[in-house]
């Protein structure tokens, strides 16, 4: 996802504090449900109305059991007494046979009188109703039309859908919606229905037949005006923007063809049947949900200008929807991927310079980031998912696959990033499962790379000291001043003579202090650091340079 520019460029951790006291989002533990129950598909029927934001559901699930069980639960937000809002299940069904239930704050737990055994498939149905606290985002678009915009980053799709709310357990969705005649219903997948049931109400049926984590599983239903914007493959690329919008946000989110062409070509076959690019009310800049990203309502603006935006959504349909992170703290794959895959149709699209000037801003905000706060990528400390939308997840792990692309060359880290989707898709990895790929098809050991940029908190800050010693010769001290650990790796340099000659070269940094002694042919005036642009770092102290 993109966060809300302006929000989020403007310092995260402000935006961060003020969007848990807007939104009261508690920090949730999630015992991972992984080694006891695996979702296997989800059919959503949902009633929404015009009169009231209640939504009636019936959710029909199919659970595979991983271990002998006779309670379970699902994630489902209780009604909260208080503010009213929040979801009151009537009854779960199995079959003909009613199921005991209870609902005790975020979980529904069902009591199974006929025990679960390791590997039973079973399909439960459970009706239940009430206004959605969270989720399922009910309001009035900027031309104050009702809207109905499902927005269920990280773990927000209980608030709405009885669900295992966690990425590592995927399924297959269908949603089935009746709504008031005037609404169009766009969902993930494929439209397999849609009908008048009478003069009121409309039903419209999309199912996706690959399987989704829940954070992109979505609906949007309000007044669209839709318009087919290309294919790519075969993949219809189509636009649904509000009907006030018509010509200006056909116009700006058909530029998402050119981009979906690119990264179809660079990262292999799109893994959904469709590309919808819908205007939204996502808190959030763009919502990458799967096959239909929401962007946020004025990113249609007329100006054709938010190639950037729609790069980033696009890119996360291979990583993050369809390879996705095993648990939170991996974010990075999901986010630092979108980032750098940005980086990358930049460079094809818009050329060399435009590429490092993105870099060295997205470099910038990694700095400034680790003054706030100096943790590492994968920070197992935070509890409060929200918390990991920061530069370290986003441009610091952009830098790591930039650096990376360095370290492996530009042939083997395209077969790497290919090799790590196929081997993925649909699927789940952590940060070791994609190190083993880049091993493999690199032939080089990345241990300490990997470990030193996810796992150590901040970045080399270097103070370099030189000096002309002869005619011929510099010695160049280059000294890491982090506190904490050394960083390894290669520096390039720039040494540009007195008479404007500029030449290159490149030295191993593998501790805290090193001097070289470096070969030059005419008397040097200045030596730059990085020069090509591919080192995470940042330059602190005095230059001290005597000639
Ligand atoms: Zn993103």
């Amino acid at each position: 996802m993109t966060i809300g520019q302006n929000l989020f460029y403007k310092g995260s951790v402000f935006f961060i504090f003020n969007f848990l006291l807007l939104n009261a989002i508690t920090a949730q533990n999630h015992t991972p449900r992984f080694n006891e129950i695996d979702v296997q598909h989800y059919i959503f029927n949902l009633s929404l109305s015009d009169d009231s934001d209640i939504i009636k559901g019936r959710t029909i699930i199919s659970i595979k059991f991983l271990k002998t069980l006779n309670e379970f639960h699902l994630d489902l937000n209780t009604k909260n007494e208080t503010s009213g809002k929040g979801m009151v299940v009537q009854k779960i069904m199995e079959e003909e046979n009613e199921i005991e239930f209870r609902q005790e704050g975020k979980k529904l737990y069902f009591s199974l009188t006929n025990l679960a055994q390791i590997g039973d498939i079973r399909t439960f149905s459970i009706e239940y109703q009430g206004v959605p606290e969270d989720g399922l985002v009910i309001s009035k678009n900027k031309f104050g039309d009702r809207t109905f915009f499902g927005d269920n980053w990280p773990d927000r799709a209980h608030h709405w859908l009885p669900c295992v709310d966690h990425p590592s357990d995927k399924a297959t969705v269908e949603f089935i919606v009746t709504a008031p005649n005037h609404y169009q219903v766009i969902a993930n997948g494929e439209q397999i229905e849609e009908t008048n049931l009478n003069d009121e109400y409309k039903l419209t049926h999309w199912k996706e037949n690959v399987v989704l984590p829940t954070k992109v599983m979505v609906i949007g239903v309000a007044r669209f005006a839709v318009q087919q914007a290309g294919y790519v493959e075969q993949i219809p690329v189509t636009s649904w923007v509000y009907p006030q919008n018509r010509e200006e946000g056909f116009d700006d989110y058909s530029l998402a063809v050119e981009v979906l062409d690119y990264f179809y070509k660079k990262m292999g076959s799109y893994p959904y049947p469709k590309l919808a690019n819908v205007q939204s009310k996502t808190r959030y800049g763009g919502m990458e949900n799967a096959g239909n990203i929401f962007y946020n309502e004025n990113s249609v603006n007329g100006n054709k200008d938010q190639v950037k935006l729609i790069a980033h959504e696009i890119a996360h349909q291979w990583f993050g929807n369809s390879a996705s992170e095993l648990n939170w703290h991996h974010i990075w794959l999901s986010e630092g991927f979108a980032t750098y895959m940005t980086d990358l149709y930049i460079e094809e699209a818009m050329g060399d310079a435009e590429f490092k000037k993105q870099l060295i801003k997205e470099r910038q905000k990694v700095i400034d980031f680790s003054k706030v706060s100096s943790v590492p990528i994968i920070n197992t400390a935070i509890t409060d998912y929200n918390d990991l939308l920061n530069a370290n997840s986003y441009q610091k792990g952009a830098w790591v696959l930039h650096m990376l692309r360095k370290e492996v060359g530009d042939k083997n880290f395209w077969n790497g990033i290919r090799k790590y989707y196929e081997s993925y898709k649909f699927s789940n990895a952590l940060s070791e499962d994609f190190q083993k790929i880049m091993e493999q098809v690199s032939g080089k050991k990345l241990d300490l790379f990997f470990k030193q940029w996810l796992y150590f908190p901040g970045h080399p800050k270097i103070k370099k000291e030189w000096k002309q010693i002869k005619k011929n010769k510099i010695v160049l001290t280059i000294k890491q001043m982090q506190s904490g650990q050394h960083f390894t790796f290669p520096l390039e340099l720039e040494l540009t003579s007195k008479n404007g000659e500029t030449f290159q070269k490149k030295v191993k940094i593998n501790t805290t202090t090193q001097e070289f002694t470096l070969k030059v042919k005419a008397e040097i005036e200045s030596i730059k650091l990085d020069p090509n642009c591919w080192l995470l770092f940042e330059e602190t102290g005095l230059t001290i340079e005597t000639n």
